[in-house]
C-alpha cells in the first residue's frame, strides 16, 4: 500500500478511461457532460486514481463499503466459495445461503426471522412493498417526501428524492409525506420536540386524508441517507410504529444505507429499540463486494405466505458468492467490533470534528449525524439558509469545493449542497482527522461564496 501505481498500471487505466466514454452508460448522467474518475487500485480506507493519486475514500462508494476495501477475510472467503461453487437456483437449499440467512436474523430486531434475498437496495423495498400488499389486501403507500429508495420503477417512484419528477408515469399508488427535518422544518417547529409531534399529526392527518384502510405499507428510512442524514428525533420512529399499528400498516424501515453498523449500532432503527414488520437492507450486509440485498420479514408477515405462495422471485436470490461474502462481512465486523468503532468515532471524532468546522465556516449551515454518518449541509447565507446548490442539482460552488477536496486527497460523496462523510466504519482516528482536516481547508473556499 501507499506505492505509486507502475507504467502497466497507469496505462491500463488510460485505456479503461477510453472504453469507458466509448462504451460504459452511466447512471443518472448526461452521458457527455461527466468526466467519470477512474479507481485502478483500493485497500481499506484508500483509492487510487488513474493518475496514481492516492485519495482517503470518505465516500465508501455510494456508503456501502463499510468493512473497508479489500478486507482479505472477505475476500478469501470470495475465492473459497469460488472454488466450491459458483451459482445455485433459488429453489435449491446452500450453505451460504443458510448461514447469511441465520446471522442476518440474529442481527436485526425482534422477531424478523425469515430473509428474502435480493441482488441491491430497489429490489428490496419492490419485494417488502408487494410483500405488505399482499400481506393486507391493500395497495397504497406512504413515503417520505426526502427519500432515496432505489432506482427501478416502483422503488423510485416511492422515492421523494427529486429525481423521482423525471421518472413520473402516474400514481403508483404512492403518497408522499414530510419526515421530521428541523433545520429545514416544514412545520415551523423551534426545537425538536415540536418538530416531532408535528410531523407525526402531519401523519396521521395524511393517512385520515388518504382513506385510512387503503394502506398497505409506510416505506422509511430509519435514517433517511442521500436525502441528507437527518437523525429522527426522539419518539419520531416509536410514533410510526404505533400510528401503522394503529390503522394496520405494513412498517418497512429501509435500512439498505443506514443498516450494518453504519450509525453505530447494527441497524438504525436500534437506536430508537423499534421493531418495524419488514427491514430492507443491502450495501453493508458485505460491503459491496458481491451484489446483495434483501427483506427481513417478521414471523406475522411470513405466515401470510406459509400456507400461499408468495408470487415473486429472482434468478439470482441468495447467490452464493454474495451470501459467503455476507458471512464473512458479518464475521468480520463482530471479530474486530467495528460497529462500536463506528459509534466511538461519532462521539469522539466526527461529532466534535465537525461542530468545530460549522463553528469555523461561514459555509456551513449545520451538521448532523451519528456514528460514521454525518451531513455538512452547505449554504450561501447561514441567516436565510439558503443553499448553495439547489435542491434537486449541483451548483459550480459545490463542484469547485469537491473538486479541491479530491485535489487535496479526499474522495468525498457529495449530494446537492451537502458532503456527507461516510467513510468505512473501520476508518483508523487518524486518518478519519485527516480526512477532517482536508475538509476544513477545502471549506475555506466554499466561504468565499457564503455572506454573513
Ligand atoms: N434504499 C436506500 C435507503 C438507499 O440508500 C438505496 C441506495 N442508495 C436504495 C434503497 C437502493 O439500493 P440499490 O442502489 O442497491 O438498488
Amino acid at each position: 500500500t501507499g506505492t505509486a501505481l507502475s507504467a502497466e498500471e497507469l496505462e491500463a487505466g488510460r485505456r479503461a478511461y477510453q472504453l469507458d466514454r466509448r462504451h460504459v452508460f452511466h447512471s443518472w448522467s448526461a452521458q457527455e457532460l461527466i468526466t467519470p474518475m477512474v479507481i485502478t487500485r483500493a485497500e481499506g480506507s484508500w483509492v487510487w486514481d488513474g493518475e496514481g493519486n492516492k485519495l482517503l475514500d470518505f465516500s465508501s462508494q455510494l456508503v456501502n463499503t463499510n468493512i473497508g476495501h479489500q478486507h482479505p477475510k472477505v475476500v478469501a472467503a470470495i475465492q473459497e466459495q469460488a472454488g466450491l461453487l459458483c451459482t445455485v437456483a433459488p429453489q435449491h437449499v446452500n450453505a451460504a445461503r443458510s448461514e447469511a440467512a441465520r446471522l442476518i436474523a440474529e442481527l436485526t430486531p425482534g422477531d424478523l426471522n425469515r430473509i428474502f434475498f435480493t441482488n441491491g437496495g430497489a429490489e428490496a423495498v419492490e419485494h417488502a412493498v408487494r410483500m405488505a400488499r399482499l400481506h393486507t389486501g391493500r395497495y397504497k403507500v406512504l413515503s417520505a417526501y426526502r427519500s432515496y429508495h432505489g432506482g427501478t420503477a416502483l422503488a423510485v417512484n416511492i422515492t421523494g428524492d427529486p429525481r423521482r419528477v423525471a421518472n413520473d408515469y402516474g400514481n403508483a399508488g404512492t403518497v408522499h409525506f414530510h419526515a421530521p427535518f428541523l433545520y429545514r422544518s416544514q412545520f415551523h417547529a423551534e426545537n425538536e420536540a415540536q418538530e416531532c409531534q408535528r410531523a407525526l399529526e402531519h401523519l396521521e392527518t395524511t393517512i385520515q386524508l388518504e382513506g385510512a384502510d387503503r394502506f398497505a405499507a409506510i416505506v422509511l428510512e430509519s435514517i433517511p441517507g442521500t436525502a441528507g442524514i437527518m437523525v429522527p428525533p426522539p419518539g419520531y420512529l416509536q410514533g410510526v410504529r404505533e400510528l401503522a399499528t394503529k390503522y394496520g400498516i405494513v412498517f418497512i424501515a429501509d435500512e439498505v444505507m443506514a443498516g450494518f453498523g453504519r450509525s453505530g449500532k447494527w441497524f438504525a432503527i436500534d437506536h430508537a429499540e423499534v421493531v418495524p414488520d419488514l427491514l430492507t437492507f443491502a450495501k453493508g450486509v458485505n460491503s459491496g463486494y458481491v451484489p446483495l440485498g434483501g427483506v427481513a420479514i417478521s414471523e406475522e408477515i411470513f405466515a401470510t405466505f406459509a400456507k400461499r405462495v408468495y408470487p415473486g422471485g429472482l434468478t439470482y436470490s441468495g447467490h452464493p458468492l454474495a451470501c459467503a461474502a455476507a458471512v464473512a462481512t458479518i464475521n468480520a465486523m463482530r471479530e474486530e467490533q467495528m460497529v462500536e468503532h463506528a459509534a466511538s468515532l461519532g462521539t469522539d471524532v466526527f461529532g466534535p470534528g465537525l461542530a468545530e468546522l460549522a463553528a469555523k465556516h461561514e459555509s456551513v449551515g449545520e451538521v448532523r449525524g451519528v456514528g460514521a454518518f454525518w451531513a455538512v449541509e452547505l449554504v450561501k447565507n447561514r441567516a436565510t439558509r439558503e443553499p448553495l446548490a439547489p435542491y434537486g442539482s449541483s451548483s459550480p460552488e459545490m463542484n469547485e469545493l469537491i473538486a479541491a477536496c479530491k485535489s487535496r486527497g479526499l474522495l468525498p460523496f457529495a449530494n446537492f449542497n451537502r458532503i456527507h462523510v461516510v467513510p468505512p466504519l473501520n476508518i483508523s482516528v487518524q486518518d478519519a482527522r485527516t480526512g477532517l482536516a482536508i475538509l476544513d481547508e477545502a471549506l475555506t473556499l466554499a466561504d468565499a461564496h457564503a455572506e454573513d
